[in-house]
């Protein structure tokens, strides 16, 4: 993903926690070392022109559920002011009540503030963070994810209400999945799992990790409502 079309940026999830959702662009991760990740080509330091690019794409919400997702390569607080209040007049002009965004563990500072800025209006904010796995050594061996590696569930769920959970990567077991799951569900409102697509970075997709998390996961999970499941990373129709 490197620079979607704005018609690219605007979709409507139906199913699980009915949704519309946007994806805008801000001035770009700060952590940009993931090591699955190009999702962070998705920026310009050109804050005027995101900002356009943000409200063209703010303009297709209607308020279908009162729920609105908005995602961006790194966290929410590296959009713009102009964006952010932009969101939050668009919320309000189509009685949206609920925002979900996303939030790397390094930026988790911010979201009490936003949090707080967001009741004022009546909105509910409910942020999410890439964990990928609760194995804090794999996480931070394979993924370099920037999470130090002792960090508890119980101290992500003081900032986080919800997680992203990345499968289907060389190295990984059943058992990690499903301890990734059991562990997401108690701690967090909502998991989001990831399947690995090879996208060119280091961390490589396995056809047999994935097969087992079809055989002998997504059967009890699937019609889970506190779990979206993406085996495609374009399946929210974004991007
Ligand atoms: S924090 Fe997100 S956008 Fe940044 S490098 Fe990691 S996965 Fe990519």
């Amino acid at each position: 993903m490197s620079n979607p079309h704005p018609s690219e940026r605007y979709s409507f999830i139906e199913d699980k926690n009915p949704r519309e959702i946007v994806l805008l662009r801000g001035s770009g991760c700060k952590w940009r070392r993931c090591r699955f990740c190009n999702y962070h080509l998705d920026f310009s330091l050109d804050q005027a022109a995101n900002d356009a690019l943000n409200l063209d794409v703010l303009s297709h919400i209607q308020g279908k559920t009162g729920v609105l997702e908005v995602i961006n390569s790194g966290s929410f607080s590296d959009l713009s002011e102009t964006t952010l209040a932009a969101i939050i007049d668009t919320m309000k002009a189509h009685n949206i009540h609920r925002l979900h965004v996303e939030c790397h563990w390094i930026d988790r500072a911010a979201i009490a503030p936003f949090r707080a800025r967001l009741e004022k209006e009546g909105i509910t904010l409910k942020v999410k963070a890439g964990i990928e796995t609760f194995d804090g050594r794999f996480r931070e061996t394979v993924f370099d994810k920037g999470i130090p590696e002792d960090t508890t569930p119980e101290e992500m769920a003081q900032y986080f209400n919800e997680c992203c959970l990345l499968f289907g990567v060389e190295g990984e077991t059943l058992e990690q999945m499903q301890s990734d799951i059991q562990i997401g569900l108690t701690y967090f409102d909502r998991i989001c799992i990831n399947i690995m697509i090879d996208n060119g970075t280091p961390v490589k997709r396995s056809e047999s990790v994935v097969n087992l998390f079809i055989s002998d996961i997504l059967p009890n999970i699937k019609n889970n409502t506190r779990i979206d499941i993406l085996l495609n990373n374009t399946d929210f129709g974004v991007g």
